[in-house]
């Protein structure tokens, strides 16, 4: 029987798995506080008795990540890892450096099934969905390796994490605990593609999470020709949603657009964009487009990224162009997993 992953489950979960064996709740009540301070294996919580240990042992697993690369970046903090997950399968995750501290990009999933036409994530479908383990062991190894406090988490790595809701919360409900990381929801992003029904979900669940939305498109026919998801949920449903979600949490949305030479950068689609997002209580994010191999997107220059920046703000849209971090280890998100099993 395949052991139970013990690192996603809850206080009243773990009780509940255990209770044919008669433990006082003070026992439950250690491995549960083990498990929020990142234990790797059950012998490293030193006030249970060996014997439990064992029971434990053959009952549950504890679901960690193994750094097999770890890419430091030259020219600021930036560091890159590849990490292999308990069946070899493998994912990436980003640590930056900001002048508020440190933020830790993970991985929702292996691989997506969402095909944005220009992301490496997605070339090869979905292999699986993340445990919420798999997910919080990637922002406590990134403290761990480095010796430094967490102190934001974006889920901006491979996969959709609205296609994977239910480990998402869970995971967002772990991180934030108080006696684990205790990394605040506010100080927490989820991104997504624009999976419509789930932002209703999320918006219900009243997290105060940052939401994230990739909008990368103005209008249907571009967002069609390179996000497939938006023939499920066209723009307007989209923005329809986001804009109750301001409306409904009163937190600000941020929009992420990839800025792509020649598809969605020209002065039309800063006009068609202004128009979409005026009202909004959002931010927009531009982000010149970084080249994956499999594809022929190229970013456009950076007059030209200027240059819509400029529209947008003179239309009164709150906009930045991200700072680009560890240019020189980014292979962007899905690409060195990619690299990596094509070495294999
Ligand atoms: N699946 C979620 C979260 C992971 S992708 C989502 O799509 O929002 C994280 C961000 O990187 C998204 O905004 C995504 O659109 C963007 N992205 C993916 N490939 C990119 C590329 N080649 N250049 C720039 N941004 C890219
Ligand atoms: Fe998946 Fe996001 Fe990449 Fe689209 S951009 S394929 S949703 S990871």
């Amino acid at each position: 029987m395949e052991k139970l992953d013990i690192k996603s489950m809850t206080m009243p979960e773990i009780e509940d798995a255990l209770k044919g064996y008669d433990l006082p709740k003070f026992r439950i009540k250690q491995i549960y506080s083990w498990l929020r301070k990142g234990v790797e294996s059950f012998d490293e919580m030193s006030n249970l008795p060996k014997s439990l240990r064992q029971t434990l042992c053959n009952i549950f697993d504890i679901r960690g990540v193994k750094i097999k690369k770890r890419l430091e970046s030259r020219v600021d903090d930036t560091v890159k890892y590849l990490y292999e997950l308990y069946d070899g399968e493998c994912i990436e995750s980003v640590l930056m450096k900001y002048n508020h501290g440190y933020t830790v990009c993970i991985s929702s999933q292996v691989g997506c099934r969402m095909g944005c036409s220009f992301c490496a994530s997605g070339i090869d479908g979905l292999f699986r969905n993340l445990s919420a383990s798999e997910m919080l062991a990637q922002v406590e190894m990134a403290g761990k390796d480095n010796g430094v406090r967490i102190s934001n988490v974006v889920m901006m790595g491979m996969g959709e994490p609205l296609d994977n809701f239910e480990n998402t919360v869970r995971f967002l409900d772990l991180v934030s605990d108080e006696e684990g990381l205790n990394i605040g929801l506010r100080h927490i992003s989820v991104s997504t593609s624009g999976v419509v029904p789930k932002i209703y979900e999320l918006m219900e669940l009243g997290y105060p999470i940052t939401l994230s939305i990739s909008l990368h498109a103005p209008t249907n026919e571009i967002r069609n020709s390179i996000m497939k998801v938006n023939r499920a949920y066209p723009v307007e449903q989209l923005l329809k949603a986001c804009s109750d979600y301001t409306k409904k949490t009163s937190r600000r949305i941020s929009f992420e657009y990839a800025l792509i030479d020649g598809v969605n950068d020209t002065d039309e689609c800063a006009e068609i964009l202004a128009k979409n997002l005026r009202g909004m209580l959002c931010h927009l994010n531009l982000i010149p487009a970084n080249p994956v191999k499999e594809n022929s997107f190229t970013r456009p220059n950076d007059n030209k990224v200027h240059r819509f920046c400029e529209l947008m703000k003179s239309k009164g849209i709150n906009t930045t162009v991200r700072r680009t971090l560890g240019a020189d280890i980014d292979a962007s998100c899905g690409q060195l997993r990619r690299s990596h099993q094509n070495n294999a």
